[in-house]
């Protein structure tokens, strides 16, 4: 209990794995949680000094990797110990130490990471002055080995920080004690787990030191990172947490990169969210993604590529077309795509395993695994061979296939080699002629035990004479209790039995000890032959990652081809210019998931008309239009193609999605404010190649409030020099639309929906000019409101629209084949309204205030019909 108490210590935030024999055993609170998690039973154990039962809960050790994955995946750290000495070595208790520590970012068991998701860790570290404050940022994806680290200064570092975090979506967050991290938790998607280590850690001189001592230079320099203090205290913190997790050599992280968001568009969080681009807006990780969407990758490294390459659209145009014309090249050429899909078909993950061979904890059958992608990559490099454009020829340079290295694997591992090295049998007969010998030894011992019990039976004349190996008393000569008698004088008596003797002889030990010794010697020379293949192997991780991320680069073409193919997608013409003009433009996410058929739209911004004010009722279809634009324009820069009969697209520096007043009440802030707060940043970051989405922006403040400031905002963006920039406005406040005949570059369009037999019908048609009726209330019944209250609804909607007084601009037309006229629908609601009064029951005054309200009703519809008579229907 003393040795478990101190090693806790050590742990204090991780659930201690307490070796004993057979299982990790688990006590105390850790026991509780545990328990609850894995859904194990409590037990008791011994007392403790008080006198009280001690909580204990435990698993076999060979399944320990399943429960710590699901303590890991529930949020919750493992520190592991193991003991450190043979059993019985010693009197006191056998050595114990905390081997390793499992968290979410450095938890790197194959069955839990994710083959699609990067896991990142992040430090962040606040070092400056009050007046000049500095933020530091390191990412570190231990699963892969890509170390980043970056350093924010001005006055909106958290926002620049949590859009670079953004990129990364890290799985836990380490910060030092007592520095709140709280913006960058906030704006973290997926709900990092934050773990708190020393202040020291993240002081700038011992960060320092930690990155000298781990990269084994005497500066920083070649990293980028020299004059950066922040970024260098947050990079030395990520150091030390991964030495205190990993309790090894991180040989693979052998780089450190100075993040370079420059050729990359940043995408910010709430973009990010509104987009669904990762995630639902639910919050769900799963479900109507892009990515899931857009994701036909065969490979880990691929998958992950594509997820980084979302997350980064590129600026330049030059490299954005490269991409598209490798995906065009895999689109057309079918022969060419089904080749290379066949070669990636069963790749393993080599960026994975290249981490675990440099971690030193790759087993035998990884390696085996390694050299099978490294002859994918041989192959696929022959595939490549016709390849064409200039991508798919850079990408077959780059797969190198190392020859040596698989070689040399191939020639040392046996094909049935065990998951691990302990278990023996690891090296190809052949390698070594010791080994080889020792192996017979071993072989032939096992005969030679036959022929001698053959000889000893023989020669005592005891039929039932038996040689027999035991762990502990290793071989004997087992002889029956009835044959006692016949026991030769060169046996000596080892153990007793129930029913039998055990003896040995000297010919026996001596025997004995050349076995155990050739066992000894077997294991000896396998684990030196297999610790010169790790280091062989880990001289040449650098090269092997380059032909990883080649390897991945193809999958991600490959991928993007075949959903281009698949879904009808079209190779965007990306030009030098300003304007955006889409024909029959779908929306990829929704085309994929609805039932109904999707209508396409076209679309066209250009300078005469940059910002669009979309109306049209609930439901009909305004924020799909405003996303699909959106998701065109990072679709195309990321390199994929898009979902449309035609697209010509500008290369545009940013794309903003705002979504006014929306769920944000689970974020505990006030939606009103951070609607407000999202639109100014929009307002100071844009510039004019940039592309916006106000979706609904007002919505959440009193109506005059949200429509004044609506209206502001969009004067604003028409008319300040530096923005007019592409920007499309959804907004149920139909008064915009005046906004068009006052401002340069701003026009109405809107959705369509009509009105059958008090029904709306959507018709998801995107159509020039402004609409000024909502449909709310049909909306209303469809959703299943009682018929009663729809009616009323549509009584009291009739006195509003009087008291405004006809503000507002024209009705729309009747529709053909509508058969009731609002002057017919308010005669039947006064009908109606007649047959309910009851005038035994009411007062003279009452009476006559239900006249004069029934006269209202009918007036305003009269001369409304009458004015309407003068517009032609619609398509007549
Ligand atoms: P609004 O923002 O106008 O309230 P949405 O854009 O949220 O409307 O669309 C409502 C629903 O209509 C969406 O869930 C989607 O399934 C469907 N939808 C939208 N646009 C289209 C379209 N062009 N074709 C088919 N269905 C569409
Ligand atoms: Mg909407």
């Amino acid at each position: 209990m003393r040795q478990y108490l101190d090693l806790k210590r050590e742990a204090e935030d991780a659930i201690l794995f307490f070796r004993m024999g057979d299982f990790y055993e688990v006590f105390f609170e850790d026991a509780q949680q545990a328990a609850q998690v894995l859904n194990i039973a409590v037990t008791s154990r011994q007392k403790s000094a008080d006198g009280s039962a001690i909580p204990m809960a435990g698993v076999p050790h060979h399944a320990a990797e399943t429960y710590i994955a699901r303590l890991v995946r529930a949020g919750f750290r493992v520190a592991v110990c193991d003991q450190v000495e043979p059993a019985g070595a010693s009197r006191s208790p056998v050595r114990r130490e905390i081997v390793r520590i499992a968290t979410p970012a450095t938890y790197l068991d194959p069955g839990y990471l994710a083959d699609s998701e990067a896991a990142y860790l992040m430090a962040a570290a606040e070092l400056g002055t009050a007046q000049r404050p500095l933020l530091g940022a390191a990412w570190v994806d231990l699963s892969t080995g890509d170390f980043t680290a970056a350093e924010f200064g001005a006055e909106t570092r958290f926002r620049e920080c949590a859009e670079a975090m953004s990129a990364f979506r890290p799985r836990e967050l380490l910060a030092a004690e007592g520095a709140p991290p709280r913006a960058l938790l906030a704006a973290a998607e997926g709900e990092p787990l934050l773990t708190r280590r020393p202040g020291f850690w993240f002081e700038f001189e011992h960060a320092r030191e930690t990155l000298l001592r781990h990269f084994g230079t005497a500066s920083l320099e070649s990293f980028g990172v020299e004059g950066s203090p922040a970024a260098v205290a947050a990079a030395g913190a990520a150091i030390s947490y991964l030495e205190e997790t990993q309790r090894a050599r991180l040989a693979h992280l052998v780089a450190l990169k100075r993040l370079d968001t420059s050729g990359r568009m940043p995408l910010d969080p709430v973009t990010l969210r509104n987009l669904e681009i990762f995630q639902t807006l639910s919050g769900a990780r799963t479900g109507a993604t892009l990515v899931e969407t857009l994701d036909r990758t065969c490979t880990g490294m691929g998958a992950r590529l594509l997820r980084r390459r979302l997350a980064g659209p590129l600026l330049d145009r030059g490299f954005i077309r490269e991409r598209h014309r490798a995906v065009d090249e895999l689109t057309r050429d079918r022969t060419l795509s089904n080749a290379v899909a066949e070669a990636l078909g069963n790749c393993p993950d080599l960026e994975r395993l290249t981490s675990r061979v440099a971690l030193r904890v790759a087993g035998p059958r990884e390696y085996l695994k390694v050299a099978e992608a490294l002859s994918v990559a041989e192959t696929l490099r022959e595939t490549l061979g016709p390849a064409g454009t200039s991508l798919l020829c850079s990408i077959r340079e780059r797969l190198d296939p190392l020859p040596p290295i698989r070689r040399r694997i191939e020639e040392t591992v046996a094909g049935d080699a065990p998951l691990l090295l302990r278990e023996g049998g690891v090296i190809r007969p052949g390698v070594s002629a010791e080994l080889d010998e020792l192996r017979r030894l071993r072989f032939h011992g096992h005969e030679r035990i036959r022929d001698m019990e053959a000889q000893e039976r023989q020669r005592t004349g005891i039929p039932s004479l038996r040689i027999r190996y035991k762990q502990v008393f290793g071989y004997t000569i087992e002889v029956g209790k009835g044959y006692a008698d016949r026991v030769p004088e060169d046996y000596h008596r080892r153990q007793t039995l129930v029913n039998a003797e055990r003896y040995v002889t000297e010919e026996l030990k001596e025997f004995e000890a050349r076995v155990a010794s050739a066992e000894d010697g077997i294991r000896e020379f396998e684990s030196q032959l297999f610790r010169a293949l790790e280091a062989e192997v880990g001289a040449a991780v650098p090269a092997i990652l380059r032909t990883a991320a080649a390897l991945g680069e193809a999958d991600v073409a490959l991928g993007l081809a075949n959903t281009a193919f698949s879904r009808d997608y079209v190779m965007p013409e990306m030009h030098a210019g300003f304007e955006i003009e889409v024909s029959a433009g779908r929306h990829p996410v929704v085309e994929a998931v609805s039932d109904e058929r999707f209508v396409p739209n076209d679309l066209r911004l250009d300078e005469g008309c940059f910002l669009m004010i979309l109306t049209g009722p609930n439901m009909g279809g305004k924020s799909t239009f405003l996303r699909q634009t959106a998701l065109h324009a990072v679709m195309a820069q990321m390199g994929s193609f898009v979902p449309a009969a035609a697209a010509r697209l500008p290369v545009v520096d940013r794309v903003f999605a705002r979504v006014g007043a929306s769920d944000d009440l689970s974020r505990g802030r006030s939606t009103f404010l951070t609607e407000m707060e999202e639109t100014a940043h929009i307002l100071h970051h844009t510039t004019r190649r940039s592309l916006v989405l106000l979706d609904e922006v007002g919505r959440g403040t009193a109506t005059y409030d949200g429509l004044s400031l609506a209206w502001a905002i969009v004067e604003h963006i028409a008319r300040a020099p530096g923005l007019q920039m592409k920007t499309l406005f959804a907004t149920h406040y139909h008064e915009l639309t005046a906004l068009a005949a006052a401002e340069r570059g701003v026009v109405n369009f809107h959705v369509e929906a009509k009105e059958h037999r008090d029904e709306i019908v959507f018709l998801r048609q995107v159509a020039p000019g402004g609409t000024n009726r909502s449909y709310g209330i049909q909306v209303a019944k469809l959703a299943g409101i009682p018929a009663a209250v729809v009616q009323r609804a549509g009584e009291v909607l009739g006195s509003l629209t009087e008291e405004a007084g006809g503000r507002g601009a024209r009705r729309p037309p009747p529709e053909p084949g509508v058969s009731h006229s609002p002057l017919e629908r308010a005669e039947r609601r006064v009908a109606e309204a007649l047959r309910a009064a009851e005038p035994d029951a009411i007062s003279p005054k009452e009476a006559l205030d239900l006249l004069y309200r029934l006269r209202q009703q009918l007036e305003p519809a009269a001369s409304r019909t009458a004015r309407m008579d003068s517009v032609p229907p619609e398509g007549a």
